[in-house]
């Protein structure tokens, strides 16, 4: 159920699907997503699908996590990234192979303790995690040069746009019952913007929730 041959055969179906960084197939193929939901889930982490992890939340579905990590990648190495969105810490354990330092936020405190506990027993050592509302970015540690949201807002918040470094690369899911994933790419005061794909996401919510 979770061997490497079921791994693989995701890692297939996301070639199939058009990912063709391998950085992020072998980050994917190695990575222990049973280990990111309940064990009653265990059997179906390795299908390319959104799964509950409670509180009205889902574990992003493999292919989307790859199409970020790729496209927020793929200008360069990246140093400081800041992720929205903890949820299981699937896609923080995506991304921390691949970049320095990451820098995730999410506003619910079960899931936020719970992701800690698992990255730490799993030796994810280049990861900060804080329990708070990404609206606000974390601008204690910006600028960053890679921004990833795991959750749509209507408007991308202004903070994220400030603490994007110049040169750097966001990717986010924006709208409301609409989603398009977008690339927003940052030239000094300009802010260019790519629309990737139609998503479907949680919304992006205010506050923190304990
Ligand atoms: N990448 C995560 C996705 C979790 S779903 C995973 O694979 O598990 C998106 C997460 O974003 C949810 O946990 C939700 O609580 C969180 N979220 C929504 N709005 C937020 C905000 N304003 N600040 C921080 N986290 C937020």
């Amino acid at each position: 159920m979770t061997s490497q041959r079921t791994r693989n055969r995701l890692v297939q179906r996301l070639r199939d699907s058009g990912i063709t960084s391998e950085d992020v197939l072998n980050v994917i193929s190695v990575t222990p997503r049973h280990l990111f939901v309940d064990e009653a889930l265990a059997h179906r982490a390795y299908e390319d699908t959104a799964l509950p992890i409670g509180h009205g939340q889902t574990i992003s579905q493999p292919y989307t996590v790859a199409k970020m990590t790729e496209t927020l990648l793929a200008a360069g190495p990246l140093h400081r990234v800041l992720e929205i969105g903890t949820g299981s810490g699937y896609q923080t354990a995506v991304l921390s192979p691949l970049v320095k330092t990451l820098y995730s936020v999410e506003r619910i405190e079960p899931l936020h303790v719970r992701a800690v506990e698992r990255l730490e027993s799993l030796g994810y050592d280049n990861v900060r995690l804080s329990l708070s509302d990404g609206t606000w970015g974390w601008p204690q540690h910006g600028p960053y040069d890679g921004i990833l949201a795991a959750a749509a807002p209507e408007e991308v918040p202004a903070s994220l746009l400030e603490q994007l470094a110049d040169g750097g690369r966001m990717v986010i899911p924006v709208g409301g019952q609409e989603q398009k994933l977008i690339l927003i790419t940052r030239n000094g005061d300009h802010f260019a913007r790519k629309t990737l794909e139609s998503v479907r996401f949680v919304p992006f919510l205010p506050g923190v929730q304990r």
